[in-house]
């Protein structure tokens, strides 16, 4: 936790142009057709940590055991994050469509997260502690 009380959910947001897909040397990474969601392939993830670089939000978990990327793959379409989030009544997590928002806005670092979510809850002096 980098700010009590702002913690960030930092996940995929599937950006337009997959620079993770890009950047991956071992085509390790694909494209899901139906969710659109990014896909690894644990036969061919080597660890290189290419993609982790190529995320603008760094976003792509390498394993602490088994040293091979996760990347959120959307629950195959029925996102359980977001159906635990709307029944528990916080409301904060929904599914959107493509279009309506500039995915990319989203692939962003966990301090840079935190520190617009910060200010949003504390106001801009919380730029100071951040
Ligand atoms: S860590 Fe795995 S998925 Fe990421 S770039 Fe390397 S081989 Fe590809
Ligand atoms: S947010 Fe990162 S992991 Fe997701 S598609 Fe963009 S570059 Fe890939
Ligand atoms: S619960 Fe499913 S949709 Fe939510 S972050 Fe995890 S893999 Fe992605």
């Amino acid at each position: 936790m980098l700010v009590p009380g702002a913690d960030f959910p930092h996940l995929c947001a599937q950006c337009e142009d997959y620079p993770c897909v890009e950047a991956c040397p071992f085509k390790a990474l694909s494209i899901s057709r139906k969710t659109s969601a990014v896909l690894v392939n644990d036969e061919k993830c080597t660890g290189c940590g290419k993609c982790i670089e190529a995320c603008p939000g760094r976003i792509p978990h390498m394993h602490p055991a088994d040293k091979k990327i996760v990347i959120c793959d959307l629950c195959n379409g029925n996102p359980q994050c977001v159906k635990v989030c709307q029944e528990g009544g916080w409301n904060v997590l929904k599914t959107v469509t493509r279009g309506e928002h500039p995915y990319r806005l989203y692939a962003r670092k966990p301090e840079e997260q935190t520190r617009s979510l910060a200010i949003k809850l504390y106001g801009e002096k919380a730029e100071e502690f951040i």
